[in-house]
């Protein structure tokens, strides 16, 4: 077969030599009941080197980058892309090799194939039927974005930030459903995700999401393993099957004991709600300002939201966005809060039926030490009850 793409580009690869691998720490790494490796990795794939990054270089505090980006060109049918989706619209295979030029100024969002995915999406000649993949990546990295340019999430119509959820989960869908027959698997890895932000990881600065659907087994990592079993525990702990933490909170019903005893202070904590969603301040915050967003009605990922959870969770999304804006504008100077942040999709992962209850954490780039890069542990300087009154109020400013 004649292949005219760059070696690893879409993550297309000719040579199985060149393909995108995972090492896992040694020290730190078991094998779990589903036979799939827990522990540290480390993927290396060296295409990603050759990414460009693209950015107003000063120093301001608000995040802004050129509107004639990458994502702009191929919006505007000027670079090409492999389209699997505009906004509830199937393009694409999601495992297709075919990409092309497309004028898509009349659509809301698009999901596209990640130009510099990390893991191995397509092989050449059918090489990837063969065993020797074992510790190679192979999957479907996925970007989606917003055809008009915004920065940030809290700049965007809702109407829009809803468009861009629906092109998501059809794109994931569609995905994990073409890798399941693929590499005939129930078990796969999603990892979904926006970098907003150059801090937090954005090479491309136009506001996009991300999800890395891994489909070699790769397992996961032990802070994975925690929110996926923590569900069990706490149901044997409370000896009730259907005990759900979340489901509990979610309830937002007065006072929240955890099954390991705390008082959640879960009003002090509450930000926002709406039909189907809970937005919270981190009773423990990995960062200072870290959100947490539950939806009402049980989930365990974000494929299975229904339409009237999605819509509610855009409306969700950029209040939280905007309430840590404001925060983090507010915030002293010694706390070394930026603006740019990751959201991440706490989710089960496919084929595992672990119980758990889909989070959405919402984290603002901080410097951290050793202790807290040593450990799932972090040094605080302020309650996240303050921080959620704060942010109350500027809500309350702001609308
Ligand atoms: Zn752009
Ligand atoms: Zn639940």
């Amino acid at each position: 077969m004649n292949c005219l793409v760059d070696e690893g580009h879409w993550g297309i690869y000719k040579n199985i030599e060149n393909m995108p691998l995972e090492r896992f720490d040694s020290f730190r790494t078991i094998i779990n009941e589903f036979n799939t490796k827990v522990g540290h990795i480390t993927q290396f794939s060296p295409v990603r080197g050759k990414r460009p990054f693209e950015h107003i270089d000063d120093k301001e505090e608000i995040i802004r980058s050129p509107k004639d980006d990458s994502f702009c060109k191929v919006v505007e049918g000027k670079l090409p892309a492999v389209l699997l989706s505009r906004d509830t619209i199937k393009c694409e295979d999601a495992l297709s090799i075919n990409s092309a030029k497309a004028d898509l100024g009349d659509h809301t969002a698009i999901s596209i194939v990640n130009l510099f995915t990390p893991m191995a999406r397509v092989l050449y000649d059918n090489v990837q039927q063969i065993t020797s993949i074992k510790d190679k990546s192979v999957g479907i990295g996925l970007v989606h974005l917003l055809v008009n340019h915004y920065d940030t999430l809290s700049e965007v119509p809702i109407s829009e930030v809803e468009q861009l959820l629906f092109t998501t989960r059809l794109a994931q869908n569609n995905s994990i459903s073409e890798l399941k027959s693929k590499y005939d698997t129930e078990k796969l890895t999603v990892l979904h995700f926006f970098n907003i932000g150059e801090e937090a990881g954005a090479s491309i600065c136009h506001l996009h999401s991300q999800t890395y659907i891994y489909a070699n087994e790769i397992g996961h990592g032990w802070t994975s393993l925690g929110f996926l079993s923590v569900p069990g525990f706490h149901k044997k702990l409370k000896n009730n099957m259907s005990y759900c933490l979340a489901c509990e909170l979610s309830k937002n019903e007065g006072k929240i004991i955890d099954p390991i005893g705390q008082d959640l202070l879960l009003k002090e904590r509450t930000i926002f709600e709406n039909d189907e969603w809970l937005v919270v301040t981190a009773f423990s915050p990995e960062r200072d300002g870290q959100l947490r967003i539950f939806p009402k009605r049980h989930v365990s990922q974000f494929i299975y939201l229904d339409d009237k959870q999605i819509s509610k969770l855009a409306e969700a999304l950029v209040i939280a966005n905007k309430a840590l804006d404001n925060f983090i504008k507010g915030a002293s100077y010694s706390m070394h809060l930026l603006q740019d942040r990751n959201i991440l999709f706490r989710q089960d992962n496919i084929g595992y039926d672990s119980g758990m209850h889909m989070i959405i954490d919402i984290i603002p780039i901080q410097r951290i030490g050793g202790a807290e890069i040593m450990e799932t542990y972090r040094i605080a300087t302020m309650f996240p009850e303050d921080v959620a009154m704060i942010m109350r109020e500027s809500l309350k400013e702001t609308n």
